[in-house]
């Protein structure tokens, strides 16, 4: 009997709803009391605006917003603390490559090369990107399991190619990718490679330094942090680069009538009064994570996924999308022959099973794969065998009742 890895009773929101079985944590996990009384405890004794008063409570706010950054980036293998950027989480650091290094460096002619598993955060401002610049957008296809044809992928990066962006872990099917060979690919030819790592860093130990890629995004929210906070982690070579991003408070060094100039990393690209609070939530979070330890995570996880993948695939006409679970994280998504995953997914909720139910922000990979929609069951740490085997058992019901 797998147990889940830690109590549910360290989870507020677990303990308050206990018939709950929660299959959503790739949407966003819950939060650890340790988290929860970590904001709390920010607001009750530190909460000031940092960088800007000259009194104690704004130094120590200041303190508790770098201390918060250290504890991150060491969780993230990343020796240079300055060169993690906090932003509202993957989506805006993705955005905030586009805008600043994609802007500055993609032009006619060029290429940006994607791949057919990326969630649209990780698709739409690369498209986008090469609409407004007149370069080519490619989109490498994956193999019937949902991984990436790597073959295919190679022979689109050309000497043109400026950007090769790409999941660390797919959202829609759990596929893990290599992505260290990808990076080397873009090297190749000089283009930088930009990692999304919102389904990565929750689930897999993740070393920054050790990756290769020049671009590493994730969220908060996905790895028992608040929602609202997330970084991108780059090379300061990179970095020094690059424009800002946004404009405004602390991202300046001197502002003149005519011009202005910037402030040093992290701050050029931290504009504005920064999410403390935030940085102090998932610093408390890669603490729990770091206590029960990635390496546990994953193979708790896997050993989930295992027993779902099987026990689906056993039902009648349920067919599991994506590789073999060695090769996957925490997802399993599915489809049932003639039910609509939403019809599916409010049944199940019906039975306290929370599942998500859609293209999953994936939809080029839904158009590729033939089907309009999944059933996505996601496992955490904070899942267990009964979690799986109720899920089944209500799948093989739900699908029994809604099959036409
Ligand atoms: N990429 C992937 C693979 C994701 O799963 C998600 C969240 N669903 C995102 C990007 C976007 O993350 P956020 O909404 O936290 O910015």
């Amino acid at each position: 009997m797998i147990d889940s890895l830690v109590p549910r009773s360290d989870f507020p929101l677990l303990a308050t709803h206990p018939i709950l079985r929660y299959l959503d944590s790739a949407a966003t996990s819950q939060k650890p009391r340790a988290v929860i009384d970590a904001i709390s405890n920010y607001y009750e004794t530190v909460n000031a605006n940092p960088h800007r008063g000259a009194y104690a409570l704004s130094a120590a706010a200041t303190e508790a917003y770098q201390h918060s950054r250290d504890g991150i980036a060491t969780f993230l293998g990343v020796a240079d603390t300055d060169t993690l950027i906090f932003t509202r989480g993957t989506t805006e650091s993705l955005n905030l490559v586009a805008a600043t290094w994609g802007r500055t460096n993609v032009r006619a002619g060029d290429r940006v090369v994607v791949t057919r598993m990326e969630h649209h955060a990780n698709f739409v401002p690369w498209q986008q990107l090469c609409l407004a610049a007149g370069a080519e957008f490619r989109i490498a296809e994956l193999t019937p399991l949902g991984e990436i044809d790597m073959p295919g992928l190679a022979a689109l990066i050309t000497p043109n190619t400026k950007i090769v962006a790409f999941g660390h872990v797919s959202n829609a099917l759990g596929t893990i990718n290599d992505i260290a060979t990808i990076a080397q690919l873009a090297h190749a030819v000089g283009a930088v490679a930009v990692c999304d790592g919102a389904q990565a860093v929750p689930h897999i130990a993740v070393t920054f330094d050790s990756l290769g890629v020049d671009f590493y995004a994730f969220s908060g929210h996905k790895m028992l942090g608040p929602m609202g906070i997330g970084g991108l982690v780059s090379s300061r070579a990179i970095l020094d680069t690059m424009p800002p991003y946004q404009m405004g408070g602390d991202m300046i060094a001197m502002v003149g009538d005519a011009q202005t100039s910037w402030n040093v990393l992290p701050h050029k690209f931290e504009a504005g009064t920064p999410n403390v609070e935030g940085a102090v939530g998932l610093a408390a979070a890669v603490e729990y994570l770091s206590d029960v330890g990635l390496s546990r995570i994953h193979a708790h996880e896997m050993a989930l996924v295992d027993m779902a993948m099987r026990m689906l695939g056993e039902l009648p006409g349920v067919r599991v999308l994506g590789p073999p679970s060695e090769r996957r994280s925490g997802v399993v998504s599915f489809v049932v022959d003639g039910v609509h995953p939403h019809d599916l997914s409010q049944l199940l909720d019906a039975d306290s099973i929370a599942v998500r139910a859609g293209h999953h922000c994936a939809q080029p990979l839904m158009r590729a794969s033939g089907v309009p929609a999944t059933t996505r069951a996601s496992f955490y740490l904070y899942n267990s065998e009964a979690d799986v085997t109720a899920l089944v058992t209500a799948v093989e019901r739900a699908s029994r009742k809604l099959a036409h």
